[in-house]
């Protein structure tokens, strides 16, 4: 089996490193005939704005769009997930090209910048439902999206609540709201789309093994789930 990673920018090597330890060959992907050689892909996290203009020099756009759109198992990690996203806010200095392909919204920084990075415990049902263990795993969040609102098609794997010293988005105008107006609001931090897959956090940064795995697991079972695809992916059939 052998998986693809986007390696223009970010912690692609990390995401191969993790691969590795599941046996798994991850093969750097910098060009779109390279995309012809996997049945897979991984889109990690990094800087978002950096990697869509070194996708856009690379001319790799319509090959990545036309990768999600064959139904191909494609997991976005952070800039993944946002590069994933059909629509990006929260960008200061206007829009970036994205793939797009999972009818989600993603606020870009939802949880502000490098400082504000942090760990937390979430509870992810669907990874004790798929690995028959439990279902919490720690998650590591580096100047981190999250997904405002999703389409009718895309599963919620975990959210997280807004934590009350942090400021509200909303997916439209990106006005900040007051604080603690929303003391009840969570936000979305894992998606699924049929052959999609996104994270806000970085699971192949984690020091936990055991999640490490699960993340990685889950995206593995998912790809034999999906198969190599052939049509724009539904909604995704979760086994259990
Ligand atoms: N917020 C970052 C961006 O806009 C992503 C951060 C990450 O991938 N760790 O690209």
């Amino acid at each position: 089996m052998v998986v693809g990673v986007l390696a223009l920018q970010g912690s692609f090597n990390e995401h191969i490193a993790a691969l590795k330890r599941l046996g798994v060959k991850g093969v750097e992907i910098r060009k779109p005939d390279q995309l012809q050689n996997v049945s897979s892909l991984i889109i990690p996290g990094g800087e978002s704005t950096t990697m869509a203009r070194l996708a856009e020099y690379h001319n790799l756009f319509p090959a990545l769009r036309e990768f999600v759109k064959m139904g191909k198992p494609v997991w976005g990690t952070c800039a993944g997930l946002i590069f994933l996203a059909n629509k990006a806010v929260g960008q200061k200095l206007g829009g970036q090209e994205l793939v797009g392909g999972l009818d989600c919204t993603v606020h870009r920084n939802f949880f502000g910048s490098q400082i504000q990075s942090f760990e937390a415990e979430l509870s992810v049902p669907a990874l004790a439902s798929q690995e028959g263990g439990p279902e919490t795993f720690r998650g590591v969040f580096i100047r981190a999206p999250a997904v405002l609102d999703v389409g009718p098609d895309v599963d919620v794997l975990a959210d997280y609540p807004v934590p009350s010293n942090k400021v509200l988005y909303s997916s439209s105008t990106v006005e900040i709201q007051e604080e603690n107006a929303m003391p009840e609001k969570k936000v979305i931090v894992a998606v699924r789309q049929g052959n999609l897959l996104g994270t806000a956090f970085h699971p192949e940064l984690t020091a936990d093994t055991r999640c490490f795995l699960c993340r990685h697991s889950y995206f593995l079972k998912m790809m034999s789930e999906v198969g190599e695809g052939t049509s724009s992916g539904g909604k995704g059939t979760s086994s259990g």
